[in-house]
């Protein structure tokens, strides 16, 4: 029997989005259908590149019931980008669907690694990302990403950023003199920052950009986190309780700026032993239970593994995905969860707009 549009619509309305719980068709998800008798080709583009894999294989699941012989299900990799009629158009970044700011209440707790992994992550499955280095005080991305002593393309006035590990990056450390701090204050940095990062730099159409910020709450995260348009923060926490002290100002900070807290990651939760044991060094879970007290999304727990530090001072994240399993699951499942709160945000909340530029 020959199918018609209402029949194919009514199969796809039984496959839900995993992350938005509501069906595809609903969400304005399926963006074309071609019927020829019982041969169906749909088109679904998706709020997450995590969900590619279960939406795909459900909508053929659906459509087979439904009595389809020939099925094409065609989805697109790209996030939902914020409603572009809910506010002004961007004027910063136009060309990016979602900025998210990762963040942290101090230094060293693994902030540098979780945003460049999580940015090699969403290119892994099947985004388009960028990553911005905005660590002034202490750019890691040179050396994490294999790029130390490089200098970027430069296209008349424009910075090309790097391609590397499949994501496009900018990193502040190419453009400073190694070895030298970086003595910066608020109006100082907005000016470099608006420069380097946005009026400078010919960045492609991306789902995703990650920026790095300089920890803490001082003058410069601030000023970089209302220099951009960003569609909601992470923040990265050790789980010692002062670790967690720090982390909530951070959390503190990015709601004051009006800018939606996507969720917290634990990092160094906890080190796995050979013997199959754990040793549980600052208190796994504290950052997971901070996360619950303060009623925010909590991303995931990464635990201690040797191979990511060696990976990072190698310059190769893409060897932690498929190096060591349980390793890749954790930043996986990380990432997940992102992909899946940016998604539930751009849903609910109409296009973040400048602060102040
Ligand atoms: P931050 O950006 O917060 O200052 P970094 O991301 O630069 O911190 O991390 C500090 C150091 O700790 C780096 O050498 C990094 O490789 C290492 N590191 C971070 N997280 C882990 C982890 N889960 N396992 C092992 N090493 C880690």
């Amino acid at each position: 029997m020959p199918l018609n549009q209402d029949q194919v619509l009514a199969a796809l309305r039984t496959v839900k989005d995993p992350e938005l719980f509501k069906d595809i068709v609903t969400l304005g998800m399926v963006k074309q259908i071609d019927i020829n008798d019982t041969a169906v080709h749909v088109r679904i583009e998706l709020n997450t590149p995590t969900s590619k894999e279960i939406i795909e294989r459900e909508a053929r699941t659906a459509l087979m019931q439904a009595g389809a012989t020939t099925i094409k299900v065609e989805t697109s990799p790209a996030p939902r980008a914020p409603s572009p009629t809910a506010g002004p158009q961007r004027a910063v970044l136009p060309q990016v669907k979602n900025i998210i700011a990762v963040g942290a209440g101090k230094g060293g707790v693994g902030k540098s690694t979780l945003a460049a992994n999580i940015a090699v992550g969403l290119q892994r499955m099947g985004a388009t990302v960028g990553l911005m280095d905005g660590d002034i005080y202490g750019p890691s991305m040179p050396t994490m990403l294999g790029i130390k002593g490089q200098q970027p393309e430069v296209r008349g006035p424009k910075i090309i950023p790097f391609h590397v590990h499949g994501i496009h990056a900018v990193t502040i450390g190419a453009l400073v003199e190694q070895d030298k701090p970086l003595i910066w204050r608020g109006p100082m940095a907005h000016g470099a920052f608006k420069q380097l990062f946005s009026d400078n730099t010919l960045w492609p159409e991306l789902d995703y950009m990650i920026v790095d910020l300089p920890p803490g709450t001082g003058d410069v995260p601030l000023t970089l986190c209302q220099l951009l348009p960003i569609t909601g923060a992470v923040v990265v926490a050790t789980p010692q309780q002062v670790a967690l002290d720090d982390a909530v100002r951070a959390v503190k900070m990015f709601q004051q700026l009006g800018a939606p807290i996507l969720g917290i990651v634990e990092n160094m939760s906890y080190m796995p032993l050979p013997d199959g044991t754990v040793a549980d060094i600052f208190g796994r879970g504290g950052a997971e239970k901070a996360a619950q007290n303060l009623n925010l999304p909590f991303l995931g727990a990464l635990p201690l593994y040797t191979e990511l530090r060696v990976n990072s001072d190698a310059g190769d994240p893409t060897k932690n995905f498929t190096g060591n399993p349980k390793l890749a699951e954790a930043l996986n499942q990380i990432v997940q969860n992102l992909a899946g709160q940016v998604s539930l945000r751009n849903l609910r909340a109409p296009a973040p707009e400048l602060n102040i530029i």
